[in-house]
């Protein structure tokens, strides 16, 4: 049987369509098959709080899309409108006291006072490190750089927070930010996520206009224009389901791929994916606000000037979080991610509403509704908030792995961020996308580098297919 396509690609994430995107553009015809009726992933928006309303069920901030060498490369920062805050992200402790982190340095040296030299010495790297981190496990353009920034990033965040910073409101700002990842704050190399989240804060934690869905579908264009075709509604249980094709990408976790390929992947390699760990899951809840968070106090002009915020009293709260999280236990004061889209994009909502959303971690897999939790420490730092509520809807962690299937449990990056797998992800290998399968790759951000809506994994696999491809043509 001749072969229908040259790439199926499973799966219309961010990383499936950024895959996409590159084959098409080389001249590959492609097809990407969807399980949902939607394109996107963990990008989509919905109008769950009515038409003209423009929600992100998933993924709302971009630090790593805005930067991603991926998206730069096949122009989608030319599809997609970013809306850039001055204030990547701004912590709240209490309600009379934030922090904000500005892009301005003379802002954000402000801000941090006499630990403004350490975060510019720890944290306040060239994004082109964040190209090499994204390119990991490839060599580095700024090997000096990277091997600064390496060990630091290898340090449990306890102690480099305790290091690098005296004021413990500057020490629990990036701690937060490092918490992002849900990794328990005395594992090795939790400092990580806060190194790349945290020098991306001088380019911008932008969020795309109209919602995140835009990034999908600037990236499904360039598939169609190409040539390319999208097919939702499928959803893939055995490779037998595939059209022909001489390459197949997965947009899947590591446990639906060896589902998939069954006894097709040799069983080395299946032992392999089956230790792959996912970390725990996150309760979101989504407001409809009558008017924006009424932060108060110190840190009120940064909450009101930024997209993203956290809240923690202090480290010992994200501390607590995440060891609970770990043990399997909810946590009893969750520390809270969340942001405010309408404070830099209107378009997303009529005058006079206005849109939140706010997670916290939990347990994989864990069905609890925690919204009340989580308003309850928005409400701590901006009295009143909950009086703003006109209307609000919860995803538990075992909702969102309903939603998403690579969601695994409820995990956001379809992965844990452990130390074994920030080097080695889904396996060690210096082509990590690469199956044993002859033109079999997994995609998805189970693969390096990881999680967030960048489009690397997807980006790597493809090129690493290209490249293969020359290489038998020679
Ligand atoms: C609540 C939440 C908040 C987040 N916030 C942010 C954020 O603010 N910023 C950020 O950068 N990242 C964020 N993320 C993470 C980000 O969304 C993911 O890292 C990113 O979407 C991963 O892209 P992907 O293409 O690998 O996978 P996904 O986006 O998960 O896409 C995978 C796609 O494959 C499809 N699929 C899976 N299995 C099959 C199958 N067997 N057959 C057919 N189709 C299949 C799925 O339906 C899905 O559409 C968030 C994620 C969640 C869940």
């Amino acid at each position: 049987m001749g072969n229908e396509w040259d790439a199926i690609v499973v799966g219309a994430g961010p990383n499936g369509l950024t895959a996409a995107a590159v084959l098409a553009r080389a001249g590959r015809s492609v097809l990407v098959v969807e399980s949902a009726d939607t394109i996107g992933g963990g990008t989509r928006t919905d109008e769950a709080f009515g038409t003209g309303i423009r929600r992100d069920v998933c993924a709302a901030v971009h630090p790593t899309g805005f930067s991603s060498p991926a998206f730069a490369e096949l122009g989608v920062s030319e599809r997609v409108e970013w809306c850039v805050p001055d204030v990547s992200f701004a912590h709240a402790f209490s309600a009379a006291d934030g922090l904000g982190v500005y892009r301005d340095p003379a802002a954000l040296e402000g801000e941090l006072g006499g630990d403004a030299a350490a975060w510019r010495r720890t944290v306040g790297w060239d994004v082109e490190v964040a190209h090499d981190v994204l390119g990991m496990p490839g060599l580095p353009r700024r090997p000096l750089s990277m091997a600064g920034f390496g060990p630091l990033a290898l340090a449990p965040l306890d102690a480099f927070t305790r290091s690098a910073f005296r004021d413990e409101r500057v020490r629990t700002t990036f701690a937060a930010v490092a918490a992002h990842a849900g990794r328990p704050t005395r594992s090795a190399a939790s400092t990580a996520p806060g190194l790349l989240l945290g020098l991306l804060a001088a380019p911008g934690w932008p969020v795309a206009a109209g919602g995140s869905q835009s990034i999908a579908d600037a990236l499904a264009a360039i598939v169609r224009e190409n040539g390319g075709a999208i097919e939702t509604g499928s959803y893939i249980t055995d490779f037998d389901e595939l059209p022909a094709a001489r390459q197949y990408f997965f947009d899947v976790s590591p446990r639906a791929l060896t589902a998939i390929m069954g006894d097709r992947l040799p069983s080395r390699y299946r032992r392999r994916l089956d230790g792959f760990t996912y970390g725990g899951g996150v309760c979101k809840v989504d407001f409809l606000l009558r008017e924006p968070i009424p932060w108060t106090g110190r840190g009120a002009a940064a909450l009101g000037a930024t997209a993203t915020f956290h809240i923690a009293r202090d480290r010992a709260q994200i501390r607590a979080t995440e060891d609970a999280v770990a043990a399997g236990r909810l946590p009893e004061r969750p520390w809270v991610l969340g942001g405010e889209p309408t404070r830099v994009d209107r378009s997303r909502a009529p005058a006079g509403t206005h849109l939140a959303w706010a997670y916290c971690h939990v347990p994989a897999g864990c069905e609890a509704d925690v919204s009340d939790l989580i308003v309850a420490e928005i409400e701590r730092c901006a009295p009143g908030f909950s009086d703003l509520i006109a209307e609000r809807t919860v995803m538990t962690a075992a909702a969102h792995a309903r939603y998403n299937p690579n969601c695994v449990g409820g995990d956001i990056n379809c992965g844990a961020a452990s130390l074994r797998q920030l080097l080695a992800r889904p396996v060690p290998s210096l082509r990590p996308h690469e199956t044993p399968v002859p033109g079999v790759y997994l995609c998805s951000s189970a693969a390096a580098p990881g999680g967030g809506v960048h489009g690397m994994s997807g980006y790597r696999a493809a090129k690493t297919a290209l490249e293969r491809a020359d290489a038998r043509r020679r």
